[in-house]
């Protein structure tokens, strides 16, 4: 029997992944927390206070993606295919891997999927 490449996260991998959550819910959270406050702009405050919340909702969903990220990253170090393109099935470049731990797709379906998103969107 052959032995496929399994690849699992070392211990410093997973650390720095769950670092990484940790961190990306704190500033979540910290988010939230100001969102929470209604502010009570008046006159000339009210664009920059939506302006303002636009940015930080912005923010928490671009937040929200990263630990949703991180968490998928993390469910296949458990199953073993860490490093392997979840769209097409390849080994994710230990480059693009080392400077994006959570990152579950390689770079050609990455910016395959992101041409796509793209395209959606009117000029
Ligand atoms: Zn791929």
């Amino acid at each position: 029997m052959i032995e496929m490449a399994k690849k699992t996260l070392t211990e410093a991998e997973r650390k720095r992944l769950q670092g990484e959550r940790q961190q990306a819910q704190a500033e979540l959270e910290r988010l939230r927390e100001y969102l929470k406050t209604e502010p009570e702009p008046t006159g000339d405050e009210v664009d920059l206070a939506v302006y303002e919340r636009e940015k930080h909702l912005a923010l928490v969903r671009r937040l929200e993606q990263k630990i949703a990220e991180i968490d998928r990253a993390l469910e296949t170090a458990k199953k073993g295919t860490y490093g392997i393109c979840e769209r097409c099935g390849n080994p994710i470049d230990p480059a693009r891997l080392a400077a994006l731990p959570e990152t579950t797709l390689c770079i050609k379906c990455k910016s395959e999927l992101e041409k796509i998103a793209r395209r959606t969107t009117p000029r």
